[in-house]
């Protein structure tokens, strides 16, 4: 038995801080937030996003690793053995959910940073243009 970090209920010892009607309270108070805040709500998963992104890279590598493009943007992480796509599907997460997947099972190792030019180049041609010339 655990105690809700929250209303201090007892709850079941889990991963949680909090206890299920706490979470679920939570959960729709952001929901409600979000409809309220349209603008800010965007901004905040916008910064959100930045962060985890910047802390992946930190992990990953900081720039494209085929034409070393650096601008923060345009880089994404990309899957070495390729086939970036499928196991993404396995992993059945993408965007935002592959970088908390990414983080959450600590940046494991097999991936690297690639500009969005390059990773769309090796995906629909196989070889990016940079390395065939
Ligand atoms: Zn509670
Ligand atoms: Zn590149
Ligand atoms: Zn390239």
């Amino acid at each position: 038995m655990g105690f809700c970090s929250r209303c201090h209920q007892k709850k079941p010892k889990d991963r949680w801080k909090w206890c299920e009607a706490c979470r679920k309270r939570q959960r729709l108070a952001a929901q409600q937030w979000r409809l309220v805040h349209p603008e800010e709500s965007k901004v905040y998963q916008r910064e959100w996003y930045r962060a985890v992104r910047a802390e992946v890279l930190a992990h990953c590598g900081k720039g494209c690793a085929c034409c070393g493009e650096q601008t923060f943007e345009f880089l994404t992480i990309d899957h070495i053995d390729g086939g970036g796509r499928d196991h993404r599907d396995e992993v059945g997460k993408r965007g935002t959910e592959f970088l908390r997947w990414l983080r959450k099972n600590g940046y494991p190792k097999g991936y690297q940073v690639l500009c969005y030019n390059c990773n769309m180049a090796r995906g629909y041609w196989k070889v990016c243009p940079h390395q065939s010339r």
